[in-house]
């Protein structure tokens, strides 16, 4: 699964309450695996759906063998059902069975005792209730409830009517009564019966398809290989399919239709991936097929079902906005490399859930560094492991046998910090150990479940070397070091000097296999060495003072450094040290300091650093209340908004010259307001509008005409609505109404707050803030107490600008609606 990390803008309506960090109640049990008492073998279902009534009508026929001892019952989770019958099947006749039914699990008396590897075959009708059991559940599974019905009726006229279904973690026990753990492996034939009109998507191979006379039709999906419960799927709707192929398999992308044109340029690169990864691991794609499908209301960000990967709508980004960048690419490359750490090899429990999602987080490194170089790979290593230390988990461990809630462990330690940490691994064993250790644990774990253990036994296996320290320190312990790293050189030794100095709270010191490159002009040493004291001193021999010493040299250490470096080093540093990160260390080290000139120099020159995330960092970083920065950075700003190729960073420069609010300028932001890309037209837009307002209310009238989005949308509508024109306020409103929560929304709660504040239309106003409460009422629950607070302050704001403008009306109104405000 792939989760995010949202942050939001501070703005003059947006005020937070203090934020107060609600820990769980932290029950110490135990989180084993799940005790194997009956192996699930197959899983034949038979499924039909009822619109008016959000249920799925099905027959499942499960085959099972006990795992090991004998037994003569059948635990299966089977939640918020109607159960008809459970009878076991012999010689084609269903022979009724006892059960025990608590709307949880069904308890079965099986006909008799079975032994290892006798297999049966149990057969259930039943009816699926998921809104009805979501309604019983308490706010923990209010995501949980596995099948979801999208639009069912067809009331809301701008969302299509789709099914989709999200087993993880134990979601798929609400629509097929099932054995719902991740150490269970099944085949799998469903046969779904829909309205003709729709498409369906599930795992495996689509067999067959059999119109039915009362206009539905009947899909058989197969899937001849076994994977885990958590991963079935089943999508229906009113979809484009786009084909392409990866060596004979077919690769396909569910769209809705008013995307079937760009399907390609969102999903086009997977074909690539795949092969990339089949390399990498030395295994091949293992699947049937491989499909991707987007759900409506989705609030995950995607789900690794095997091969029937679904992603939220964010996916569907138009050809304007792909000019940017297609921002999903990460995700797609996460959710396939899943197809072989989640699916292929399952992590065993959810307290091993880093098996799965370490992996998957680490495979947009992968994918990033083979397609678009090591800085783009770097700069996304270098963000990830900011998230994690930003975040509030960092004290946990990454492998966790105590958690109140399996949903915690969806966290910035299993993603962030477990990516982090295999990077850390690579650089350990090297390239070529790394990806044969990978490759034994996916062919000795394949189509089983593993645990942390089995990746360390391949390591150690391939390797030779013991490795329980850096599984012990990294997987099973918790935390990061505190690094302060100081510098001297002993001229009458002529020895530089090194102390590192390990400064985390609590008694560990980590132990750290470390290059540090020791720089004379343009000759470098290398050295590596262990840091693994509370307080490590270090000597190197250096005819005179080194230019630079580099600790970390090829910066991977998942920690936070302290560095008693100069201006004169980082230059240096900037100029000689390879990585994306030194580069960064400079450039950040600069922005600090920018009334000294040798901090503007690093600025300059990152300026027109060869990559382009670095450009767009140091224009972004410039502070151009410094005469000397504005005066340098002018001609080279001025250059990068007409001659940038990659648009974010041409965004940016135009963005930052607009601050300088001359008029020469305008003829850069007339051309540029008519680039294809929603980014650079709406900073062009509004840089203009610093300095010609009248000829931007022009543009922005022209603009309108057309559909706006993103940046240009939040640009133009709010200078339509600076100029009193009503349309602006409406054009915010659209545009927030159609973004699913997630950062853009978020992005753009300052303009819709800015245009409600102007509008002098009660309409428009009721408009904006139903839009804001339809939002409110959507916050996914692990974002409530962050995000919770957003929309009474908003309305707060509102109401006080309307009473000091004397809108009695719109006051009143927005009174009304603080009192209705539904509470959490
Ligand atoms: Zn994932």
């Amino acid at each position: 699964m792939k989760r995010f990390i949202f942050s939001i803008f501070h703005c003059s309506l947006i005020i937070f309450a203090s934020a107060q960090v609600v820990e769980p109640s932290s029950p110490k049990a135990y989180r084993a695996a799940e005790k194997k008492i009956n192996d699930l073998v197959h899983t034949k279902l038979e499924a039909r759906f009822d619109y008016s009534k959000s249920y799925l009508y099905g027959k499942v026929w499960l085959t099972l063998k006990p795992h090991f001892y004998p037994t003569d019952s059948l635990l299966l989770d089977a939640k918020g059902m109607d159960i008809k019958q459970i009878a076991i099947v012999k010689a084609g006749k269903n022979i009724p069975l006892k059960f025990a039914y608590n709307g949880m699990e069904a308890n079965i008396d099986l006909d008799k005792t079975y032994k290892a590897n006798e297999s049966y075959t149990v057969y259930i009708d039943y009816t699926a209730k998921p809104d009805e059991f979501q309604a019983k559940g308490s706010a923990a599974i209010t995501d949980a409830k596995g099948l979801y019905f999208i639009n069912p009726k067809g009331e809301d006229k701008n969302k299509p009517t789709q099914i989709w279904t999200q087993g993880e973690t134990e979601g798929t026990s609400v629509y097929v009564p099932i054995i719902d753990r991740p150490n269970q492996k099944t085949t799998q034939e469903f046969f779904l019966t829909v309205p003709s009109k729709y498409v369906t998507l599930s795992n495996g191979k689509l067999m067959s398809q059999k119109n039915n006379t009362d206009g539905t039709r009947t899909d058989y999906w197969k899937m001849e290989l076994p994977h885990a419960p958590y991963l079935f799927f089943i999508g229906v709707g009113d979809y484009a399919i786009i084909k392409d192929q990866y060596k004979g398999k077919e690769v396909s992308y569910y769209v809705e239709k008013e995307y079937a044109s760009v399907a390609r340029k969102i999903f086009g690169n997977t074909p690539e991936m795949m092969a990339f990864f089949s390399k990498a691991l030395g295994v091949e794609y293992p699947w049937i097929k491989y499909s991707q499908i987007v759900g409506r209301d989705y609030v995950s960000g995607a789900m690794e079902n095997t091969t029937a990967t679904l992603h939220q709508e964010s996916a569907q980004q138009d050809a304007r906005q792909l000019t940017d960048e297609n921002k999903w690419e990460n995700t797609i490359a996460h959710e396939l490399f899943h197809q072989w750490f989640g699916d292929l090899v399952t992590s065993e429990s959810w307290s091993n859930l880093t098996v799965n999602e370490s992996f998957a987080n680490y495979s947009e490194y992968l994918w990033l560094e083979y397609k678009y170089g090591k800085d783009a790979a770097d700069e996304h290593n270098y963000t990830e492991m900011g998230e994690y230390l930003g975040s509030k988990s960092e004290r946990k461990e990454l492998v966790r046998f105590y958690y109140s809630d399996k949903e915690d462990m969806f966290d910035a330690v299993s993603y962030n910090k477990g990516g982090n940490i295999l990077n850390m691994l690579r650089k350990h064993v090297g390239d070529s150990a790394f990806f044969k250790a990978l490759n034994l644990y996916l062919t000795t774990n394949k189509f089983k479940s593993a645990e942390a253990h089995q990746l360390r036994l391949a390591f150690e296996e391939i390797t030779g070397n013991d490795l329980n320290w850096f599984w012990n320190q990294w997987y099973f312990g918790s935390g990061h070091p505190d690094l302060d790293i100081a510098y001297s050189y002993d001229n009458s030794k002529k020895q530089a000097k090194v102390i590192v100095q390990q400064k985390q709270e609590g008694d560990k010191i980590f132990r750290l296999p470390v290059f540090v490159d020791v720089y004379n002009g343009s000759n470098k040493m290398r050295y590596n060495v262990w840091a693994q004291n509370k307080v490590d001193t270090f000597f190197f021999p250096a005819a005179s003072k080194p230019d630079l010493i580099n600790f970390d040299a090829e910066k991977v250490l998942l920690a936070v450094t302290k560095e008693n470096k100069s201006l004169d080093e980082y230059l240096f540093q900037y100029k000689n040290a390879h990585n994306y990160v030194d580069r960064r260390e400079a450039v950040d080290a600069a922005v600090e300091k920018q009334d000294d000139q040798k901090a503007v120099d690093i600025l300059m020159l990152a300026l027109n650093d060869p990559y382009e995330g670095l450009r767009q960092h140091a224009i972004e970083s410039l502070d151009l209340k410094k005469q000397n920065v504005k005066t340098l950075a002018e001609p080279v700003l001025a250059n990068l908004a007409q001659n940038e190729k990659v648009r974010k960073v041409k965004a940016a420069a135009i963005a930052q010259l607009g601050e300088y609010e001359q008029a020469k300028y305008n003829n850069i932001y007339k051309a540029a307001v008519n680039d294809s890309s929603y980014t650079v037209s709406g900073n062009a837009l509004e840089a203009l509008f610093r300095v010609d307002p009248t000829r931007a209310f022009t543009e922005a009238k022209r603009l309108a005409a057309a559909p706006v989005k993103y940046k240009l949308a939040e640009v133009t509508g709010s200078i339509l609505v600076a100029n009193g024109d009503e349309s602006g306020t409406e054009i915010i409103t659209d545009y927030f109404k159609s973004l699913p929560f997630g950062q853009e929304k978020l992005d753009a709660l300052q303009s819709i707050a800015f245009a409600l504040s102007k509008t002098k239309s009660l309409q428009n106003l009721q408009k904006g803030v139903e839009a804001l409460i339809e939002f409110r009422d959507k916050i996914p629950v692990n974002y409530k107490d962050q995000f919770g607070p957003i929309v009474p302050n908003i309305l707060q704001g509102l109401q006080k600008a309307k009473d000091a403008a004397g809108q009695k009306d719109q006051s009143e109104y927005l009174k009304k609606i603080m009192g209705d405000l539904k509470p959490f």
